[in-house]
């Protein structure tokens, strides 16, 4: 059985995309949180509440996988306990009065329309697929889990699948941007020499919930160009380059804002 992401991340020292994205956005940030490994002063509840969303987006994707038949009661009801168990064990919740209630209840239309949005002809492959890979000139492995594999039945080719939930809709052009495409789809030509196709599924947590499909493809020259996102910024850690971008978007919701006033 492949190891799951929290035995590869406990199994040694690595670089996730997530904290690529750290460093480009506030280096400062980075090294408060990944360096000197601060206690964030706050959790947003986004944050339980995206993971009991992909849970129950899992139990879909796992369902399909197994050929098993599952209900939208017992979907919903798995992103609400998820969603429960998730606040209960958060540490310094951040949530306005009444904010968890609320988001449960878009929560539960979200998994609706995403239920109604089910794809017939997907043919799930893999779900929730940890990797570990090697970036040339970097001494720490990259890690990150693809949320669903799936083959398109037309043509056969396979596709990485990623799970969003979003204030809004994407522009479209955000896909072609994002980095973490980039990182699974390099993760997924690591291990099968292949690129594959990559979709954003994004459920929008809005009054009326839509869930938005952006495709969007990466070449050999993008995989090329976030390995030199990774030496760059790995260089930048190495040399302790860690400065404040002010006016970054991750400043309004900061859990390490004091340190920095501070620095
Ligand atoms: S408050 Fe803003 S500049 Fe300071 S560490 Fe946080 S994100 Fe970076």
């Amino acid at each position: 059985m492949n190891p799951s992401l929290s035995e590869i991340r406990s199994s040694c020292e690595h670089y996730s995309v997530s904290a690529i994205n750290t460093y480009i956005n506030c280096s400062l940030q980075y090294f408060f949180k990944y360096v000197e490994k601060l206690k964030p002063s706050h959790t947003s509840i986004c944050l339980p509440f995206g993971t009991a969303y992909h849970t129950a987006r899992a139990f879909i994707a796992n369902a399909n996988k197994a050929k098993q038949t599952i209900t939208q009661a017992e979907t919903v009801a798995m992103f609400a306990d998820a969603f429960h168990a998730g606040i209960a064990q958060t540490e310094n919740l951040k949530a306005e009065e009444g904010e968890a209630a609320a988001l449960e209840e878009t929560g539960m239309k979200m998994i609706e329309s995403l239920w109604n949005s089910r794809d017939p002809n997907e043919f799930v492959i893999e779900c929730n697929k940890a990797f570990i890979i090697p970036v040339e000139g970097v001494e720490l492995a990259l890690i990150g889990e693809l949320d669903m594999l799936t083959r398109n039945q037309e043509n056969g080719r396979l596709r990485i699948v990623d799970f969003k939930t979003a204030a809004r809709k994407w522009p479209e052009d955000k896909a072609q941007k994002d980095l973490q495409s980039s990182a699974y789809c390099m993760a997924f030509q690591a291990e099968y020499n292949t690129i594959p196709d990559f979709r954003f599924e994004i459920c929008t947590k809005t009054k009326k919930p839509e869930v938005q499909i952006l495709d969007t493809t990466r070449t050999e020259k993008d995989i090329a160009k976030f390995a030199n996102i990774v030496r760059a910024v790995d260089h930048g850690i190495k040399s302790k380059v860690f400065v404040p971008n002010c006016s970054s978007f991750f400043c309004s919701d900061c859990p390490f804002k004091q340190h920095c006033e501070n620095w």
